[in-house]
């Protein structure tokens, strides 16, 4: 289970991310929802390791993560643009992190093409990147996240470069994806639809502080004040 307790991280006088407590029960998705600026990214790189905490913790099963680098905190990032091995075809590019963890060539095969099965990219294992669609990019990102098995994955706007069409189309498949993995994950986006689509626990954030959270139907339900309300899509 993840825990982060008082997290700010502070760029010059400006606190980007602000006291915020969250917790990700295993096996859950939690998405953080705030409009452009509110902190999201700082605080997911904050969660990650991949920025300096000024205050707080970030811990694991109840284990100080403060120590723990990056590469050892047994965390996937996946973000926006999915970030492919252009040179690797698809199949190369899932099993990389199975082989990385000391999968045999076999077991890596049949493991690829279970990933690529669970994403809806059956049959893609030999195509090259660049022939890919944005959005079978992003499938392939996920597979080759899920293949590392991390004990957590952390989603930054994993959607926002797709189509509305798609966007929604495959929020739906990420959901079942992520509950079939049995995957913990957080998952920031400016996006209600997509948060809600995914997510059982939402957290809003807004000027770098969370300002509600609580089940996707509680804060639809009953936004903590009016701003939030707005943002997430009430007429006014
Ligand atoms: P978006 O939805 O646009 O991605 P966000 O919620 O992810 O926004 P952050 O990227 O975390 O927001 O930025 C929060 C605030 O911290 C912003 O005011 C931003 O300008 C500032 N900030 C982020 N990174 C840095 C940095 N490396 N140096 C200085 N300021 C930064
Ligand atoms: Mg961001």
């Amino acid at each position: 289970m993840l825990t982060v307790e008082g997290l700010t991280v502070t760029f010059g006088h400006h606190a980007a991310v602000d006291d915020v407590d969250l917790h990700v029960d295993d096996g859950h998705v939690l998405a953080v929802l705030g409009p452009s600026g509110s902190g999201k990214s700082s605080l997911l790189r904050a969660i990650a390791g991949l920025e300096p905490l000024h205050a707080g913790a970030v811990r694991w099963d109840g284990e100080d993560l403060a120590n723990v680098p990056t590469h050892r905190r047994g965390f996937a990032l996946m973000f926006q643009d999915g970030q492919l091995f252009d040179h690797l075809t698809v199949a190369r590019n899932v099993g990389y992190a199975l082989r990385l963890r000391g999968v045999g060539r076999a077991a890596a095969r049949s493991q690829v093409d279970e990933l690529l099965d669970l994403v809806g990219l059956g049959g893609y294992a030999a195509r090259m990147p660049r022939t890919l669609s944005g959005g079978e990019r992003q499938r392939v990102a996920l597979a080759r996240s899920l293949a590392a098995e991390p004990r957590l994955l952390l989603l930054d706007e994993p959607l926002s470069a797709l189509d509305a069409e798609l966007r929604v189309r495959l929020a739906a498949d990420l959901r079942r994806i992520l509950r079939e993995a049995g995957t913990t994950a957080l998952l920031v986006t400016h996006d209600q639809e997509e948060a809600f689509a995914i997510a059982d626990r939402l957290a809003v954030m807004r000027d770098g502080a969370v300002v509600q959270e609580g089940s996707a139907e509680e804060v639809w339900a009953r936004p903590i004040d009016a701003a939030t309300a707005l943002f997430l899509g009430y007429a006014r």
